[in-house]
């Protein structure tokens, strides 16, 4: 059994701990936590990732030419917009970091996505 309950669903789990570091920057302003995951919910978040991230190597290869895709709507964002962040470590610890525009507007729907403590303003 893990020593913590699982961030995203709430409940003790049995198998490897998994953490995520997402992170959300909106002009000076930055949101981050660590969640730990079960393994479930662990592949939830990557699915969603893998749809509606990039992983951050390709992400500073393609930025400066090609239009981005909001993190959570996937339509076109300007620059202006937030960015949001997360590093997921999986149960052989292989780091991975993923990238995003974000459209202010869609900040609060991934602030729930990503279980990140309600901004303070
Ligand atoms: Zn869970
Ligand atoms: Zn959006």
């Amino acid at each position: 059994m893990a020593q913590y309950p699982c961030s995203i669903h709430g409940g003790r789990y049995a198998g490897p701990q998994q953490s995520l570091y997402p992170a959300i920057l909106n002009g000076n302003s930055a949101n981050r936590t660590k969640l730990r995951a079960c393994p479930s919910c662990f592949r939830d978040q990557l699915n969603f990732l893998e749809g509606h991230f990039t992983e951050a190597t390709e992400a500073l290869a393609e930025f400066s030419d090609n239009p981005s895709q909001c993190g959570v709507c996937l339509d076109d964002v300007q620059r202006s917009g937030a960015a949001a962040f997360m590093t997921t470590y999986d149960r052989e610890q292989n780091r991975l970091d993923w990238f995003a525009p974000v459209h202010e507007g869609c900040v609060p729907e991934l602030i729930a996505l990503f279980h990140l403590p309600a901004a303070d303003r």
